[in-house]
């Protein structure tokens, strides 16, 4: 049965329905709740529907990356590997969207095109691509942060004959490179997962680097079966350490000294010690890695001599060499990452040194040569945080656009609301840990607190809830402030938008910790939800 065939006034509209809008929908129909989810895909997973490219694994270990609201899930479901691939991951979700029955809210293939909030009735009216209306007394946006992808600018692609991909919207059946000549743009994490996969099939893989990003071994394995129990015995401590951590993982360990508080050897087998272990944990082995220059370049410089010692080509590794800060833009995960550099059918181009003019009918030109592809894969990222938010035409009060107020930068509150458009919420969204955090502790967190307030609002026979100006200047100034004071700030990544032309450089996710983000909401919603005015 498909409950979604009522026309009338939803209680609520969720839009998007890959981990956040899943949850959402069953936490809201657990409280009785009128719940309708729009998805453009034909399936539930989100990023995970979408980002089907040759290994896409998760770079948070599996056990971990999995929601903790059901003993039971917990309990039944097994993963395979310490960190999983996209299938896996895609697998769990409709597992999800199975066992709790959430599919009968969902529509599927409907892209909203606009929201518009009608001030007079209180309602927020969604129409979709194909001209479908649905209202709904809230809206909530789980639209993703990395969703909203790059679209590839290369002047000359249309005239380009060969195939062509990008990593965040791969086909659903597999693409075959075996005899290829293949090209991918990009060095960040998608392509760092893929350029491996695919050098071992194509006759030849060229990579296009324009900057050069630390990578660290994910050591990825099959999980033993006593692992998986001990977790399994655990998991509720577990939990507990991930949602007081700052990242919202349990595993990661932080440092309780600075760089320089040690010997030169002693940090060196530190870093050691995590680079074996595997993972991102080389940024937190002291305090002041992600806040003072000469600490960050400790393990900064560790990771450039593993670098040098992996690909025997030193002009090579030179290249592959970040030269900004570790951690500042976003550290990847790899299996095999540089070692790929030495096998014979793989090349790198520096595209600041050479950079792309254009693509050509067979393959592309820099300014120094034409190469020939029969393939082109752009792993060129996403419009990250707000990308997804704003491709919606989204209208609050007076008919206000959210992408004419975020002209110059997301203001939220609290990353969940934005003044002039109530009873709208985003998860995950600009201004929220979010990216900074594992993304699932930090849903589960938004999630039950949205439904905590809608449930609120409803206890008190009020209709509006909408986040205030002050409050939201306040929220926004601290979520500036905090950045500030740590290296992140400094980089030109996709955290301060500065990987999409014109995209106005402001630091968009809250980098003072979940658990402290966590402390700030639940004193919001505790004191009868500070910072709102409700009506
Ligand atoms: P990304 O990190 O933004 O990387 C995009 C890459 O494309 C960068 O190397 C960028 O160079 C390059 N690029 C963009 N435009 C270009 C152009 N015109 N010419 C040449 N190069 C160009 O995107 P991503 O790899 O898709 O990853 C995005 C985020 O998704 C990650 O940081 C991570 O948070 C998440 N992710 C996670 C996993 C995981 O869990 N393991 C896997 C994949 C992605 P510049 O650096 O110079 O801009």
């Amino acid at each position: 049965m498909n409950d979604v065939k009522d026309t009338s006034i939803w209680d609520v509209v969720v839009i998007g329905t890959g981990f956040a809008g899943m949850f959402m929908i069953y936490k809201l129909t657990q409280l009785g709740l009128k719940v309708l989810a729009l998805e453009e895909a034909t399936g539930v997973g989100g990023t995970w529907y979408w980002n089907r490219y040759p290994g896409a694994r998760c770079d948070v270990e599996s056990m971990e990356y999995s929601f903790s609201f059901s003993q039971e899930l917990e309990q039944e479901w097994e993963w395979k590997d310490r960190y999983s691939t996209q299938s896996d991951i895609l697998k769990y979700a409709d597992h999800v969207a199975d066992r709790f029955n959430l599919r009968r809210y969902i529509r599927f293939n409907s892209r909203v095109e606009s929201a518009n909030y009608d001030q007079t009735h209180r309602i927020w009216v969604l129409t979709t691509t194909s001209g479908d209306v649905y209202r709904g007394r809230y809206c909530v946006m789980a639209t993703g942060t990395l969703s909203s992808i790059n679209i590839p600018e290369f002047e000359g692609l249309d005239s380009y004959q060969g195939e062509w991909y990008t990593t965040g919207r791969w086909p659903h059946t597999k693409v075959d490179f075996t005899g290829k000549r293949v090209a991918i743009i990009g060095t960040g994490s998608s392509a760092i997962q893929s350029i491996p996969v695919i050098a071992k099939e194509a006759e030849h893989l060229t990579v296009f680097q324009r900057t050069p990003n630390y990578s660290v071994p994910a050591h990825n394995r099959p999980l033993e079966t006593n692992e998986i129990d001990t977790v399994k015995r655990n998991y509720s401590s577990i939990r507990e350490k991930a949602r007081e951590s700052q990242s919202g993982i349990s595993y990661l360990k932080i440092g309780t000294q600075n760089a320089f508080d040690v010997s030169d050897n002693e940090r060196d087998d530190q870093y050691q010690n995590r680079w074996e272990y595997g993972g991102t944990g080389i940024t937190t082995a002291y305090m002041d890695i992600g806040t003072d220059e000469n600490a960050n370049n400790t393990a900064a410089e560790f990771v450039r001599r593993k670098i040098r010692g992996i690909v025997s080509d030193p002009v090579v590794a030179e290249l592959l060499s970040p030269k900004n800060t570790i951690g500042c833009k976003r550290i990847c995960v790899d299996t095999d990452y540089f070692e790929t550099y030495n096998r014979e059918n793989v090349s790198l181009i520096d595209v600041n040194e050479t950079p792309i003019i254009r693509l050509v009918p067979h393959g592309l030109q820099t300014t120094d040569k034409t190469f020939n592809f029969d393939c082109i894969i752009f792993a060129i990222g996403f419009d990250a945080m707000t990308g997804a938010l704003l491709a919606i035409d989204i209208r609050g009060k007076s008919g206000i656009s959210l992408r004419e107020k975020w002209e110059d930068g997301p203001m939220t509150y609290l990353g969940l609301s934005t003044e002039g458009f109530p009873n709208m919420f985003t998860i995950t969204g600009p201004g929220s840990p979010s990216v900074l955090s594992n993304m699932i502790t930090s849903i589960e967190q938004h999630v039950n607190w949205i439904a905590n307030c809608i449930t609120y609002i409803g206890s008190l026979g009020k209709e509006e809830i909408e986040a205030t100006k002050e409050a939201e200047i306040d929220w926004t100034n601290q979520v500036e402030e905090i950045a500030q004071g740590t290296l992140r700030y400094t980089c030109n990544s996709w955290y301060v938008g500065a990987n999409v032309p014109g995209k106005k450089r402001i630091f968009m996710p809250y980098a003072g910790g979940l658990s402290k983000y966590n402390e700030e909401c639940k004193k919001v919603a505790s004191a009868g939800y500070t910072g709102f005015s409700i009506i």
